[in-house]
């Protein structure tokens, strides 16, 4: 990166992560140094760190990312490459696109908050385990956690209406895509329309959950009644006893949670080709 920089004849300034400094505090240190370019080298843990903190920010530069984690769902799901001579060329790229931010109970995500089978899976997943979770959450592969999962009674507020879904697990996601593109619980969820996506997933035997991957696989997902999909701008979700919370695969807390979206909010850069450049 420093090689392309240096021939383009950019300076980069390199914040580096850990105990002393978070990622969120490194990128308001790099705004505040006058950076016009955030670059964050990480897995998807640490590029929304980076993210909420350049959300803190009145004009944030435009953020790049360059994939270092396992699973990487956010570069899946803005087309950036996976491999790093790749990604470290497209942070360089002129096409910058402003995307969507969501908020759980005010704190920003950029993949997906929910609860049930998903945050169980994060609190109870090992660092292994949980590099992969979003190979594990969505059910694919995940079945083995939610054995024995019971359905949950989830009180839903959606853009003010209210409704009761039974589900295993409910995820509000600004991003679709698990795994691999083209594999979503839904069609049609994307960072870029101001709008989030509530999925809520039925499945709870081995049986449903084969059933609703291979809705997936097929990119079919709400053929089946195990997959709901509902647009949303707000959303509230309770339900009783408190159920644990997963944010971008972290846990944050126990439900009652409020989620509403900041349209827009975040420039990334994106390689040229990328899904909403032209
Ligand atoms: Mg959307």
């Amino acid at each position: 990166m420093a090689a392309i920089a240096a021939a383009r004849g950019d300076a980069i300034d390199l914040f580096g992560t850990g105990r002393e400094v978070d990622a969120r505090t490194a990128a308001r240190r790099a705004v505040e140094a006058g950076a016009d370019r955030v670059a964050a080298i990480g897995g998807d843990g640490t590029i929304v760190e980076v993210a909420a903190g350049l959300l803190e920010v009145p004009e944030p530069p435009p953020l790049a990312i360059v994939p270092q984690g396992t699973a990487n769902l956010l570069a899946l799901n803005l087309g950036i490459p996976p491999d790093r001579e790749s990604a470290v060329s497209a942070a360089f790229s002129d096409s910058v696109v402003r995307i969507d931010c969501g908020r759980a109970n005010g704190e920003p995500f950029l993949i997906a908050v929910g609860a049930g089978v998903h945050a169980e899976l994060v609190a109870r997943a090992d660092r292994g385990t949980k590099r992969r979770w979003g190979v594990a959450a969505y059910g694919i592969a995940g079945w083995r956690a939610s054995r024995g999962a019971e359905a949950l009674r989830f009180r839903v507020w959606i853009d003010g209406e209210e409704s009761e879904i039974e589900a295993t697990t409910i995820q509000v996601m600004n991003v679709g895509s698990v795994l691999r593109r083209g594999w979503e619980f839904a069609h049609g969820v994307t960072p870029v329309d101001g709008v989030l996506d509530l999925i809520a997933l039925r499945a709870s035997t081995l049986a449903e959950h084969v059933v609703t991957a291979a809705a997936v696989v097929r990119g079919a997902p709400t053929d089946t009644d195990l997959v709901v999909h509902l647009p949303a701008r707000r959303v509230r979700i309770e339900v009783d006893p408190p159920a644990l919370l997963q944010r971008d695969g972290e846990l944050a807390g126990r439900t009652p949670v409020e989620i509403d979206v900041l349209p827009r909010a975040l420039p990334i850069v994106l390689p040229g080709s990328g899904p909403w450049t032209s």
